[in-house]
């Protein structure tokens, strides 16, 4: 799904000092594409990540979602369309208590998925993510890259139209890294799903990513497809 920030800020107050994560922040996110954004540690791409997740509010202006005003959603419609918007994490954030089984069954059963077909989905999530033989293990007992295959599939359970992820391979060595990102390119392809990806790494831009924003603080600086930023003398 096409994803369009216009004059996007978002304030925060810290003990009564004002801090403008983002400042008037304009960008369109292409349907299909992989764009990835790029940025020193406080340059606002979380929070830019925050916003279009529907986890919190701008300050001023106006995200749209595939011609959806997200400002404009009542409360239930904005349930509806967060399980269309998938997420990945730096730390994997899987449940510790839970089964790989487990902890995407319990992100299907939150939402309205048809229960007959949970264990047929799972099956179909962890055979694509290359998983189905540690249905039954706990997350401690897998690798960084396994955390990450099943933070991806719980992340597509409920058939998301994009995937963010935020910094989802700052955890993982260079290795690891290469097979998530594949993994990334193959989804793209496969299900035509609109990846955004934040980063402070160019190697994961380089990698992945079809266009690139590059922010520093609260600002989207340049933005261009990954060749012409990367060829620059
Ligand atoms: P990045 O993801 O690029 O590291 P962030 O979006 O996390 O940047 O942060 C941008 C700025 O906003 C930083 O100065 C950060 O301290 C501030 N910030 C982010 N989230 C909050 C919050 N919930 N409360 C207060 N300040 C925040
Ligand atoms: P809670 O607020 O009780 O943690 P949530 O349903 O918000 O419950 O989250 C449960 C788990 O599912 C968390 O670990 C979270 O990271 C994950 N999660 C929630 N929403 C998404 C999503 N859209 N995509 C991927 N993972 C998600």
């Amino acid at each position: 799904m096409a994803i369009e920030i216009t004059d996007v800020s978002k304030e925060y107050f810290v003990k009564g000092k004002r801090i403008e994560a983002l400042k008037k922040t304009t960008l369109s996110i292409r349907e299909g594409e992989i764009f990835g954004l790029i940025g020193f540690s406080g340059a606002g791409k979380s929070t830019l990540l925050r916003l279009i997740n529907l986890l919190e509010q701008p300050t001023t202006g106006n995200i749209n979602v595939n011609g959806t005003d997200l400002g404009k959603l009542a409360e239930r419609d904005l349930r509806a369309k967060r399980q269309k918007i998938g997420m990945i994490f730096q730390q994997f954030n899987l449940i510790e208590t839970k089964t790989v089984y487990q902890n995407i069954e319990f992100v299907l059963k939150a939402s309205s998925y048809d229960k007959k077909k949970v264990p047929s989905r799972i099956e179909e999530l962890l055979s694509l993510v290359g998983l189905s033989d540690k249905m039954d293990s706990y997350p401690k007992n897998l690798s960084g890259g396994q955390k990450q295959r099943v933070g991806i599939a719980r992340a597509l359970a409920n058939e998301p139209e994009v995937l963010l992820c935020d910094e989802a391979t700052s955890a993982l060595d260079p290795d690891t890294t290469k097979t998530i990102l594949k993994l990334l390119k193959k989804i793209n392809k496969e299900f035509g799903i609109t990846i955004v990806l934040i980063t402070h790494e160019m190697e994961v831009i380089k990698e992945v990513a079809d266009r690139v924003g590059v922010m520093t603080a609260g600002e989207i600086v340049e933005m261009d497809d990954v060749y012409a930023v990367f060829s620059h003398p």
